[in-house]
């Protein structure tokens, strides 16, 4: 089976219905019964970028009965068994998804310990159409996009345009070369949470975020036993920079050197590149969703 974040031709409201229909004869998928949903396997929230916009790809859609859409949005019918009965060839992501990770129709993703938090499980919807699904505390860092006129390398996330950025008030720091972590009050782990940490960093950094509440995470970089945080949780938002360095303060741990603060706007007007082996990051001064995350801190390059 072929994954792609993405296909050629992305359709309108009503030609996604009508082929979604035509495709599969008007029957469910799954029973046969009349369809009566043409049904988006990914959520059509989770597809942002305007090639993408709505998910309204043939290879997301899936024509059900009543019943059977009621298990699709409860993910008793996962997205892969739905593409299997609707002969889906392609895996069809949003770009922004990790390739080689199982997602439910929610954009949580499904390991083999359990399944982890997606950026819209905090929504009251959403809760309340998985309340019987069990979830892990942990989760997987979502991806980084790259300011569009960063130097980018083969299958790095691109923004379209940074409109998300003027008017706000930024901080652009030096990116922190290592591996990233990310740790909660009772578990830490490197980019997956299956990667475990070196063994002396682990109770060192378990000791600092004990005081954490449950709900809290932090997300950073270690290299050669010298830890940085970068980004706060507490659920599903990002707190703003000024508590994250409350935060990193109490437990002392450095964030990484901060080298502009202010207008976005300012920002651009300054051909900023101080050193051009380098890689910066650069967030909103406010915190945000992690639905929003691509569009609040990306990373780039000269
Ligand atoms: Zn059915
Ligand atoms: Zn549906």
């Amino acid at each position: 089976m072929s994954k792609h974040h993405s296909t050629p031709t992305l359709l309108s409201r009503p030609d996604f219905r009508n082929h979604t229909f035509e495709r599969d004869q008007f029957k469910c998928v799954i029973c046969g019964n009349p369809a009566l949903d043409a049904h988006h396997i990914i959520e059509r929230r989770l597809f942002k970028a305007s090639h993408e916009k709505g998910g309204y790809f043939l290879d997301n859609g899936a024509s059900l009965c009543e019943i059977h859409h009621i298990e699709a949005e409860q993910t008793i019918l996962s997205c892969q068994s739905i593409r299997e009965q609707a002969g889906i060839k392609t895996v069809l992501l949003p770009e922004h998804f990790y390739a080689d990770l199982d997602y439910d129709k929610w954009g949580n993703i499904i390991t083999s310990q359990g399944r982890l938090k997606g950026e819209l499980y905090y929504e009251m919807s959403v809760q309340e159409t998985l309340r019987n699904c069990t979830f892990l505390k942990y989760t997987v860092h979502p991806r980084v996009y790259h300011l569009p006129w960063s130097k980018v390398e083969p299958g790095d996330l691109v923004l379209e345009d940074d409109a998300c950025f003027e008017g706000e008030e930024v901080v652009v720091m030096q990116k922190m070369s290592g591996s990233p972590f990310t740790a909660y009050p009772d578990y830490c782990h490197g980019d997956r949470i299956d990667e475990p940490l070196p063994i002396g960093m682990r109770e060192a950094l378990l000791q600092k975020t004990a005081v954490l509440d449950d709900d809290m995470r932090i997300y950073g970089n270690h290299q050669g036993g010298v830890m940085s945080l970068s980004e706060v949780w507490v659920k599903n938002d990002c707190l703003d920079w000024q508590e994250t360095q409350a935060l990193a303060d109490l437990l002392e741990l450095s964030v990484p050197s901060v080298l502009f603060e202010g207008l976005y706007d300012e920002f651009k007007l300054m051909d900023f590149r101080p050193n051009a082996s380098m890689g910066y990051v650069l967030r909103l001064k406010k915190g945000f969703r992690a639905f929003d995350v691509g569009r609040s801190r990306v990373s780039y390059s000269c």
